[in-house]
């Protein structure tokens, strides 16, 4: 049985904790690996050699520190399909949508390549007579990310190309579920020239989670995850004096408008809904037909569902792959039961699908559910797999006030071919990130991401400016070099511009 270790000062290492957590391999359920757990203990030494090395990371030049992001953004690129094989047989995703998620983790890279620029401060010359005004931004210490299963890739470079490329030094906790792509990440890093301790994995559940939040040498915690998790993450390291990013869960709705084309809306909604197994945080979930879309829409889409072809991840010809574990499984297959209890209409009912050589994955096919109303388990739930409501409203007043009554506000889209409407919704829906004719409105690395309400605990999105913010502090500095001789004695009212 293959162990997965730590990664720690620049080499794999076991540390002392000996428990371990099984890594599935989703599309046959079978063990694959075990993970190493850290204990605090573990988890200390990653911060202290995280802390060694920011004495001299946070000294280097940009140019330094740009020339190995460079390297590290060729080697990554060279290595993708390395890297989404990986992800594919620990998460289960289709190869081609772990090959995305590289790509989108990449242009992280690239947009950190650019610190430089990023980096600029300003500048006021003689603010007052014979004194100038600057601002610059300092790198904070030692941050940590905390990162979640389904993007076992991209998430974790939403966050340490930034930290690392703005002079701090990183330890990221990856999802124990699907832990080996860090440990790639981590040799890239090395091979790129980073600096011993500059970038460190440790895997782990609660207990080093718990042990990065308490720990006094850490100054900044990413979190990405589940909304309880979130919210206890925000709590505990803000208690703690720590600055705190941590982007929860979501339930994304797209309005359909009864003007929206059917054929163009039911393909991206079912790519939305279904693709990586509906295990995205920006996935649709509940898709808000107005007045006269819905009929036509559920059985577009309800024929597109049936289509979708479910397989293992390897396997060049399928579209979706299994959820991650079989207690995903088994909670997705539960909440589809419910629907059907509380009255809903299961239009495509996934349940039961067996893939052919595979019967013990964790699969579950493609499922639409119509007649979904707001006190519905499937609606209030984040399920977190293949399962699309259908929820109608008769005007596109009600529509945006769902999605505003919604306690998570992560990504919401509009079907239509109406700019007026387009207009109204952007303006009026309380969420972080919209999409017009977009159903996956995940902004650019240039950009920042992060959702409203319940999807974002903290003020600052990841990646993009508020990246490169939450990474840094600012100095000012007020500055008069004064002509040695003559003396003008002291002044003591409060200092004004002359
Ligand atoms: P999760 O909250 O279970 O786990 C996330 C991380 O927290 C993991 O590293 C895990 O080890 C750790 N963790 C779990 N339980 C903990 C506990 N009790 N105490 C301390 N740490 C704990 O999330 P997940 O199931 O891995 O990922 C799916 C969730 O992430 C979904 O809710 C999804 O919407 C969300 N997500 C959000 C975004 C976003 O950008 N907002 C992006 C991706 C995923």
């Amino acid at each position: 049985m293959r162990t997965v270790t730590h990664w720690i000062g620049g080499k794999p290492t076991t540390g002392e904790s000996t428990r371990t957590s099984p890594v599935w391999n989703p599309a046959t359920g079978q063990q694959q690996a075990e993970v190493l757990l850290a204990s605090t203990a573990d988890v200390d030494q990653a911060v202290q050699a995280a802390k060694a090395a920011f004495a001299s990371w946070s000294q280097s030049s940009l140019s330094a520190r740009t020339k190995i992001l460079f390297t590290f953004r060729e080697l990554v690129n060279a290595r993708t399909q390395q890297l989404a094989e990986i992800v594919s047989d620990e998460h289960g995703k289709v190869i081609s949508d772990a090959r995305g998620e590289v790509q989108r983790g990449l242009e992280v890279v690239e947009f950190a390549c650019g610190i430089p620029t990023l980096l600029k401060g300003d500048y006021s010359d003689q603010v007052s007579t014979g004194v100038d005004l600057f601002s610059f931004r300092a790198p904070l210490g030692v941050c940590a990310g905390i990162t979640p299963f389904n993007f076992p890739a991209m998430v974790p470079m939403w966050m340490h190309p930034v930290a690392i490329a703005c002079g701090n030094t990183f330890v990221l906790k990856p999802s124990e579920r699907d832990p080996s792509a860090s440990q790639l990440v981590a040799e890239l890093w090395a091979e790129a020239g980073l600096p011993e301790g500059v970038f460190n994995v440790v895997h782990g559940d609660k207990e080093a989670v718990d042990a990065l939040l308490d720990h006094p040498d850490v100054a900044a915690v990413s979190f990405v995850g589940s909304t309880p998790i979130a919210k206890y993450i925000h709590q505990r390291g803000t208690a703690n004096g720590k600055r705190v990013q941590a982007l929860g869960g979501a339930k994304n709705h797209a309005i359909v408008m009864p003007d929206a084309g059917i054929d163009y809306t039911s393909d991206h909604l079912v790519a939305a809904a279904f693709g990586s197994a509906g295990e995205r945080c920006m996935a649709i979930s509940a898709a808000v037909a107005v007045g006269g879309a819905a009929d036509e829409l559920v059985a577009a889409v309800a024929e597109k569902a049936r289509a979708v072809k479910v397989g293992p991840g390897r396997e060049p010809d399928s579209e979706m792959g299994p959820v991650i574990t079989a207690a995903a499984k088994d909670r997705i297959v539960g909440l589809i039961g419910s629907g059907a209890e509380q009255g809903a209409d299961l239009a495509v009912d996934g349940r039961g699908l067996s893939v052919a050589g595979h019967e013990d994955g964790f699969f579950v096919g493609p499922t639409l559910i119509d007649g979904v109303t707001p006190e519905m388990d499937v609606y209030r739930e984040e399920i977190f797999g293949p399962v699309l409501s259908v929820v109608r409203a008769s005007s596109v007043d009600e529509a945006i006030a769902l999605v505003n009554s919604n306690p998570y506000g992560n990504g919401t889209a509009i079907f239509t071919s109406s700019g007026e409407a387009a207009r109204r919704f952007q303006r009026e829906v309380n969420v972080g990130m919209i999409g017009i004719n977009v159903p996956i409105p995940v902004p650019m690395a240039y950009y920042s991401f992060g959702g409203w309400k319940d999807s974002l605990f903290g003020d600052k999105h990841v990646h993009g400016p508020e990246g490169v913010s939450f990474y840094t502090r600012a100095k000012v500095i007020t500055s008069r070099w004064p002509h040695v001789e003559g003396a003008s004695g002291s002044s003591f009212h409060f200092p004004t511009a002359n």
